[in-house]
This record gives C-alpha cells, sequence and structure tokens, in this order.
C-alpha cells in the first residue's frame, strides 16, 4: 500500500481526528448486538492514545439523513467504547458547534472524546445544503485535530466530510491499521492473485453485482454465481424460472457476461440444481430440481449437485473472494448452499476474503469465520475495490 500510516508519523502531543466505523447493530434496549467493528478499531485507537496523543473519534451511524435522531446517538458506543479501553471517554452532545469545540480544546493527552453521529449534519453527505455549509462543516472538523486517521475502510468508498473531504484541510492524514489491513489483503487479491483466482458472487440482484462481475472476467479464472441472481442468468440461457428473482431488463446484460467470460476463456458456473419452494417462507414445500422451475414455484437456495461442483472449484483456488450469498440463508431450509460453499472455502489452504454484510453474516452462522484469511468490515467498499475503482477515502490520504 502506498498510503502512510499511523506509523509514519509521531504523535505525541498531538490531537487526533480519527474516522473510524462505529456503525454497530443495537437492540431495541441499545444494547450492542455485535461489537466486531468497534474492536476492529482497537489497535488503531490504542496504538495513537499509546503514543501520548489526544483522540477525537468521529463516525456515522445508521441513516438519520441529515437530522438529530436520539435513537441513531453514539452515546451507546462512547459507553461501551469505555468499558474497552483503560482510557477517560467522554461524549460530544453534537458533532460540531462551540460546546464541541470547547470539549475539543480541553483534551488531555490519553482522553478520547467522541462526536456525535456525523450523519446528524446534512452537510456530513453534502445532501440538502449548500456547498458552502459542507465547507464550513468540513473545516470546523478539520480543527479538531493536527493528524486525521482514516480507519473508516467501510465509509472509504464515500467522498463524505469525515471520510474525504476533511483531508482537504489538514496537513497530515494517514491510514489506521484496520484500513491497511483490509487495502493489502483486497488490493493484492486483485493486482496479483494467486492463482486459480475463484469468485463467489451471491446475493439478491444482478444490478448489485452488475459491475464487479463485468470487472472480475478481465482478472479471475472462474466465477461461481448463486443467490437470486443466479435466476436471471438461467432465464438468459432460455430456462424457465418459476416465480423466482428475475429483473427481466437485465436479460440481455446477463448474456453479455457469459459471451464476455467465454470470450476471456472465465469458467462461468450457475446452478445445475435449485431448491425451490411454493412461497417465500421456512414453511414453504420444497423441493430440488434441475435449471428449469415450474409456475409458481421460487428457487431459494442452489441444490446438492451444485453445492458440490462449487465446491470442487474452491477445493482447486488458490485465491477466493465470496460476496453474496448461495439462497435465503436466514430461513434454514434454504441454508444448505451457503453453508455448503462455507466449508468448501474453509477447507482449502487459499486466500479467502470475505466481503459484503450477508455473506459475512453466513460465515459466523456458520461458526467457520476463523478459517479465511480476511473478512471484510465493509461490503460496498470491498465491492468497489474488486470493480477497480478507487475509494475517495483512500486516495485522500498522504501518499508515502
Ligand atoms: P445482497 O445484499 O445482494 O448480497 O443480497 C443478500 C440477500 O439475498 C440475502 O438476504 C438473501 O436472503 C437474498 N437471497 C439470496 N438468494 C436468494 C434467492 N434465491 N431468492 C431471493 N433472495 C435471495
Amino acid at each position: 500500500m502506498n498510503k502512510k500510516t499511523i506509523r509514519d508519523v509521531d504523535l505525541k502531543g498531538k490531537r487526533v481526528l480519527m474516522r473510524v466505523d462505529f456503525n454497530v447493530p443495537l437492540n431495541d434496549s441499545l444494547e450492542i448486538t455485535d461489537d466486531t467493528r468497534i474492536q476492529a478499531a482497537l489497535p488503531s485507537i490504542n496504538a495513537v492514545l499509546a503514543q501520548g496523543a489526544s483522540l477525537v473519534l468521529m463516525s456515522h451511524f445508521d441513516r438519520p439523513k441529515g437530522k438529530v435522531v436520539p435513537s441513531m446517538s453514539l452515546k451507546p458506543v462512547a459507553t461501551y467504547l469505555g468499558k474497552l479501553i483503560p482510557n477517560e471517554v467522554k461524549m460530544a452532545p453534537a458533532t460540531v458547534g462551540p460546546e464541541v469545540t470547547a470539549m475539543v480544546e480541553a483534551l488531555k493527552p490519553g482522553q478520547v472524546l467522541v462526536l456525535e453521529n456525523t450523519r446528524f449534519q446534512p452537510q456530513e453527505e453534502g445532501k440538502g445544503c449548500t456547498n458552502e455549509e459542507q465547507m464550513a462543516f468540513t473545516q470546523e472538523l478539520a480543527s479538531y485535530g493536527d493528524v486525521y486517521v482514516n480507519d473508516a475502510f467501510g465509509s472509504a468508498h464515500r467522498a463524505h466530510a469525515s471520510t474525504a473531504l476533511v483531508c482537504d484541510f489538514m496537513d497530515t492524514c494517514v491510514a489506521g491499521f484496520l484500513m491497511e489491513k483490509e487495502l493489502e489483503y483486497l488490493i493484492s487479491a486483485v493486482e496479483a492473485p494467486k492463482r486459480p483466482f475463484v469468485a463467489i458472487i451471491g446475493g439478491a440482484k444482478v444490478s448489485g453485482k452488475l459491475e464487479v462481475l463485468q470487472s472480475l472476467i478481465k482478472k479471475v479464472d472462474a466465477i461461481l454465481i448463486g443467490g437470486g441472481m443466479a435466476y436471471t442468468f438461467l432465464k438468459a440461457q432460455g430456462h424457465t424460472i418459476g416465480k423466482s428473482l428475475c429483473e427481466d431488463e437485465l436479460l440481455d446484460t446477463a448474456r453479455e457476461i457469459l459471451a464476455a467470460a467465454q470470450k476471456a476463456g472465465v469458467k462461468i458456473l450457475l446452478p445445475t440444481d435449485n431448491v425451490i419452494a411454493d412461497n417465500f417462507s421456512n414453511d414453504a414445500n420444497t423441493q430440488t430440481v434441475g435449471q428449469d422451475i415450474a409456475d409458481g414455484w421460487m428457487a431459494l437456495d442452489i441444490g446438492p449437485e451444485s453445492t458440490k461442483a462449487y465446491a470442487a472449484e474452491i477445493a482447486k483456488a488458490k485465491t477466493v473472494v465470496w460476496n453474496g450469498p448461495m439462497g435465503c440463508f436466514e430461513m434454514s431450509k434454504f441454508a444448505a448452499g451457503t453453508m455448503g460453499v462455507c466449508q468448501a472455502v474453509a477447507d482449502t489452504d487459499c486466500v479467502s476474503i470475505i466481503g459484503g454484510g450477508d455473506s459475512v453474516s453466513a460465515v459466523n452462522q456458520s461458526g467457520l469465520a476463523d478459517k479465511m484469511s480476511h473478512i471484510s468490515t465493509g461490503g460496498g467498499a470491498s465491492l468497489e475495490l474488486l470493480e477497480g475503482k478507487a475509494l475517495p477515502g483512500v486516495i485522500a490520504l498522504d501518499d508515502k
């Protein structure tokens, strides 16, 4: 990676402004139900504090759309962080403003201040405000630190005030350790993969993964397609798909993708058998059929024969990237395909990179997470990297 990191700067006595991704799931009692993202930011947080710096943390939380929504406050996260580290963690009453500025200026080395949800302000995303208002907000954020650290890989594909624009007003901008690790895995997978390089692409729709499919054709040796998107491909090949998910407007695109893959010598595997249901529920009647699905039925998982074929391809791989489940794994009747693929990835000693919220939940559900080389904290950001796009939050950082 050609970007500077925390390791490249002297932080003693400095005030560090760090963008983290604290967008963790909360239950109705505002308790954190999965602290993975907070844990993932700890190495950077601890490294900054150990150097004798003070630390201002900022993050978005959920989608308050530029308004203050009390249930989307970062307060529970600040309290939780205070229990994880020995340092004092204070919570700011807002994202910016005179009161916050006073708290920032009063910070002592080793103390932490968590700013309120950056998306409480419309200027964060630049929606519903003028450019001047966004710039004023960004400059105020920038005034809160001597050095900027971006450790929010999950938001690095957004050109928001706290993720990228703030760097226009700060002299020193570096990557945190989580950002560094994510980039190292994903960039080396894309730029210098050990071959065979196999991509497993699933999830609901072709439209969500179109660009990644088009880009992967230029890079991988095989693409295994599963999930709802597989049925647009099967219909494009002339199969009947009943009431399975389908994007009719993308049938030509699906045919183009298959043709491009054939031309490039990239093997594409589509499900040869499918678990179909008479309705979208775990109580549905089900059966396993081939590639043609009768009227009134919907395919909700790849079948055992497909899972076996996908597993055989995965067993040969030296690099695997996986984004999107093979079926509706949230329902036990339709989880076998996704779990089978998960087991196959766990059984190889290849470099395995899992990205995308649903594939990550599936891997966690399988209990095989520790068998994967890298589980990305950023679904959208990891997809954009695989698509070959540069991430605004990374471009903005200082080069080595
Ligand atoms: P995505 O966000 O595009 O990765 O899609 C993930 C979602 O796709 C999960 O919630 C799955 O339940 C859903 N999904 C996977 N396979 C199917 C399918 N065959 N039909 C409908 N939805 C599916």
